[in-house]
């Protein structure tokens, strides 16, 4: 879908109520950002940074509301005391220098705490060292904090998809099912690995020839071509590549009878949750499912215990359930039910009783 031309923010209609939108411009660096902040209901607003050229700053705005107001309700469904927010910085890495890092990281800091950054698309480990010199608001940092989110935002979608698979196919057990995997990235990888001990047969797929051959030799996957994952014939879809990938044109073709991966907005309008629900499939929902990576990060600090925050990622699994129960009984796809809870927990905040 091409963005529409805006004239103002407040216009746009990605613009939720957020609570404030900061653009960023630091002339020596060449640093051109957008920090959202949807909102703080449940405490400072956490989203990591991504770096992308952007067609446009229209893109680029519209890019950084959907994705802050995707991480209120994420974090709120988490059961987490953060609020929702995300930053973008407008270029390619090559732009990516200390000095315009370092400039994104007082930026954060004018923000006093209001907003916590960490990593996303573009962005590494070693970035977040440099912003981390001039702001104490960074999350996912090596030293001291859980480092890579992925694999706890796999480890999510594991257990996610358990229960989805519980509801929509009555077992208990991932032994002997059929998986695809679209995006054999930090998370999907490690997915595949989760799946293969737990006994599922893998079908992968993936723009990069090699990772899909790497799944092939070490998890005895079959690979197919990365535009037909969608409709392989399994028992599970697992989108863990791009957005948007649930669609007009994919459903109609997907033969699973359940979506669970960890994909950020797997579905390219809301009527696609419907859509979905019609044929029968069991939908996780996107931001309900791949949280495992913000609960890492959200339990960093000097009490960490990898035991609780195990806990933690497994509630994912009784959060679904409760949604599809939600779902079947009202009727309402599972992604509308989980933007319904989501928006039930933050009026409780508002009220105080979250
Ligand atoms: P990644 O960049 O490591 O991996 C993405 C993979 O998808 C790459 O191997 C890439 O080659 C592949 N890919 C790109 N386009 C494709 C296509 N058209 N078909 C098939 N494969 C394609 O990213 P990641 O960290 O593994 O994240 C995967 C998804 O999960 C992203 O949508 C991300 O936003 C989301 N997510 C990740 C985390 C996390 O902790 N990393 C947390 C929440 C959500």
């Amino acid at each position: 879908m091409q963005p529409q031309p805006i004239s103002t923010v407040f216009e746009n209609p990605s613009f939720d109520g957020h609570q404030e939108v900061i653009f960023v411009r630091d002339r020596e660096s060449g640093l051109k950002a957008i920090i959202a902040i949807h909102d703080t209901r449940l405490g400072p607003a956490l989203g990591g940074c991504r770096i992308w050229p952007f067609e446009s700053e229209a893109a680029a705005l519209r890019d950084v509301l959907r994705l802050s107001r995707g991480m209120t309700y994420k974090n709120a469904l988490a059961g987490l005391k953060f609020g929702g927010a995300k930053a973008v910085i407008i270029g390619d890495e090559s732009a990516k220098t200390p000095a315009l890092l370092r400039a994104f990281g007082r930026a954060v800091d004018r923000l006093g705490g209001r907003y916590v950054t960490g990593e996303d698309v573009g962005m590494s480990m070693a970035d977040l060292e440099i912003i981390r010199t001039e702001t104490a608001h960074v999350r996912g940092i090596r030293e001291g904090g859980v480092g890579d989110p992925s694999p706890y935002t796999a480890y999510g979608v594991l257990v996610g998809m358990r229960a989805a698979v519980a509801r929509a196919l009555g077992r208990n057990r991932l032994d002997g099912l059929s998986v695809a995997v679209q995006g054999l990235g930090a998370v999907g990888a490690r997915l595949c690995q989760l799946l293969h001990e737990a006994g599922a047969r893998l079908v992968v797929a993936d723009i990069d020839p090699g990772k899909v051959t790497r799944m092939v030799e070490e998890f005895a996957a079959e690979g197919v071509a990365a535009n037909r994952a969608h409709a392989a014939k399994v028992d599970v879809f697992a989108p863990c590549a791009l957005g948007a990938v649930l669609n007009e044109r994919t459903i109609p073709a997907i033969q699973a009878r359940v979506v669970a991966g960890s994909a950020n907005n797997q579905l390219a309008t809301v009527a696609d949750g419907r859509q979905l629900m019609e044929r029968n499939i069991l939908y996780a929902p996107d931001y309900v499912i791949n949280a495992g990576g913000a609960i890492a990060i959200a339990c960093e600090g000097p009490d960490f215990d990898i035991n609780r925050l195990k806990r933690r990622v497994e509630s994912i699994g009784t959060t679904l359930e409760r949604i599809f129960a939600r779902s079947s009984s009202d009727g309402c796809p599972p992604s509308q039910v989980a933007d319904l809870l989501a928006e039930e927990r933050l009026a409780r905040a508002a009220t105080g009783s979250a």
